[in-house]
């Protein structure tokens, strides 16, 4: 074999027919992987995280070298240093890898003179996405979503939505039914690829997240024959009954690429077609796949790499400890959300956003100190769908470029959506008093300190408005800082 090319595969590009291996030879090419002491334990990684991630890259290098390529599986202290001494030993060949997913490794890269072909693991380019914020006077997502529902000619008639509406989120907020269990969860087995990443990272991973194709296509299949039907109408809600409702469990495989997103439509539009999933379902699903994941990848690369340093509220609380340790708080939503996260590194998009960064956003919690954490403890957490969810959306640090309003809300919303507040101490309808639930204190708080910087926001007018009606707002404002000082201290 004559080797003309190394081919580098970051750990997020896992497939094989896109990127850069669809372009691969066996002949001339070799694969290389690099895992990085500083990927490893540079952070407080949840281990449930590396896990995944790690065991997905070995299994994916070892189905390559099945298939008859040349690969290496180099262990080094960073990225370049395994990329060094990977290209000292085939004299400095050109390396090749298709554009990486962070501003970071696109620098380390190119310094470093990879060459790039586009990235493809994405159903936007780049470059289309840019033509399309260029042209707009805000980003609203809606906006985007209609014309990638055009573009992409799905569930729609023409240029019109097919069901005659964009979207049926009146259908989707149904808050959770009693005792629901609903169908059971996927296990995965471990090989032992799996069991000796697991006992090199000290953990004992749980069954819940395949790390090869195999599965990732299994979770797929469970999801579209198990769940979809179902998805819609119980997506925004939140119980201890059942950890994830009808979610699909998509994010980690989708994020590191053992699924494309073409896949995971695909299959989404042909279960559709077959006339057995309510179009809620199907248009809340399909809304997060070519909407909301797409404008999300193209917003981090359109608003720039200092976009995540946002911190327009002047948020500067440290981080709670209950954020690391459920025992640290009495509040239930939190706890159970913490627990989860703790467990298996997931919770669904709406204790993502109504419970930890409804919290942040209140308490005034720095931007950067919770990105950080919501990184390294979430399974599908990668940097491009972090920054912008939770600097813009999660915890609108960035004076409203992506969202028009913050998602700020008192413990009415959470107890109208979970059955969280049947089990704790705080009461969602008090905002003064000892047993006041310190969501709806802490919310009113929030749109009294920050009144200022919301003045010419008509979509906050009507909650601004809201204040001057409080005629215990002296007696709210003693109780936030009590408040605050037990979040701190873990007694709240
Ligand atoms: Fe959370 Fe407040 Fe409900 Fe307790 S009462 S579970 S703190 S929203």
């Amino acid at each position: 074999m004559q080797v003309l090319r190394i081919i580098y595969i970051p750990f997020d590009h896992l497939h094989r027919q896109f990127g850069a291996l669809k372009l691969a030879d066996k002949k001339h090419d070799v694969i290389v992987l690099v895992e990085s002491a500083r990927m490893t334990s540079g952070r407080k990684w949840h281990k449930e995280r590396l896990f995944f991630l790690i065991s997905s890259a070995r299994h994916f290098a070892q189905e390559l070298r099945t298939e008859g390529f040349t690969v290496e599986y180099i262990k080094a202290a960073t990225t370049i240093d395994g990329l060094t001494a990977v290209a000292s030993k085939y004299n400095g060949l050109p390396i090749i890898c298709a554009q990486p997913s962070s501003f970071t490794q696109m620098k380390q890269l190119q310094d470093f003179g990879v060459e790039f072909i586009e990235n493809d693991f994405f159903l936007t380019p780049r470059s289309l996405f840019t033509q399309w914020a260029d042209k707009q006077k805000n980003f609203l997502m809606e906006s985007f979503y209609r014309a990638q529902r055009i573009r992409l000619s799905i569930l729609v008639e023409g240029n019109e939505p097919a069901g005659g509406a964009w979207n049926f989120d009146k259908d989707n907020r149904l808050p959770p039914p009693k005792k629901y269990e609903g169908p059971n969860y996927l296990k995965h087995a471990r090989d032992e690829i799996d069991l000796e990443v697991a006992k090199e990272l000290d953990h004992t991973p749980t069954t819940t997240w395949a790390t090869t194709r195999k599965g990732a296509l299994a979770q797929l299949r469970n999801f579209i024959d198990n769940h979809f039907a179902e998805f819609g109408p119980l997506e925004d809600a939140m119980t201890t009954d059942n950890w994830a409702l009808h979610h699909s469990l998509l994010s980690p495989y989708l994020n590191n690429n053992l699924l494309h997103p073409s896949e995971v439509i695909h299959a989404a539009v042909k279960a559709f077609n077959t006339g057995n999933i309510p179009i809620e379902s199907a248009e809340g699903f399909i809304r997060q796949i070519i909407g909301w994941r797409e404008y999300v990848n193209g917003m981090y690369w359109f608003l720039g790499s200092d976009y995540r340093n946002n911190n327009q509220l002047a948020a500067n609380r440290k981080l709670l400890p209950l954020f690391r340790d459920p025992d640290a708080t009495q509040m239930n939503c939190v706890k159970q959300t913490v627990s989860d996260i703790n467990s298996r590194a997931w919770v669904h998009h709406i204790p993502r956003l109504m419970v930890l960064s409804n919290l942040a956003v209140i308490t005034g919690t720095n931007p950067q100190e919770f990105l950080d954490w919501m990184r390294e403890v979430f399974i599908d957490a990668s940097e491009w769908v972090m920054v912008p969810n939770v600097i813009g959306m999660g915890v609108h640090a960035d004076g409203g470029q992506m969202m028009t309003k913050p998602y700020a809300a008192g413990g009415a919303y959470i107890s109208r959506m979970s059955n969280y507040c049947k089990g704790c101490v705080y009461n969602p309808k008090l905002r003064v008093g000892d047993t006041a639930c310190p969501f709806t204190t802490l919310y009113w708080d929030f749109l009294d300190r920050q009144k200022e910087s919301f003045v010419k926001n008509h979509r906050m007018s009507q909650q601004i408005f809201g204040l001057k009606r409080l005629s215990d707002l002296p007696e709210l404002k003693l109780r936030a800082v009590e408040v605050l000082e037990g979040l701190e201290k873990g007694e709240i």
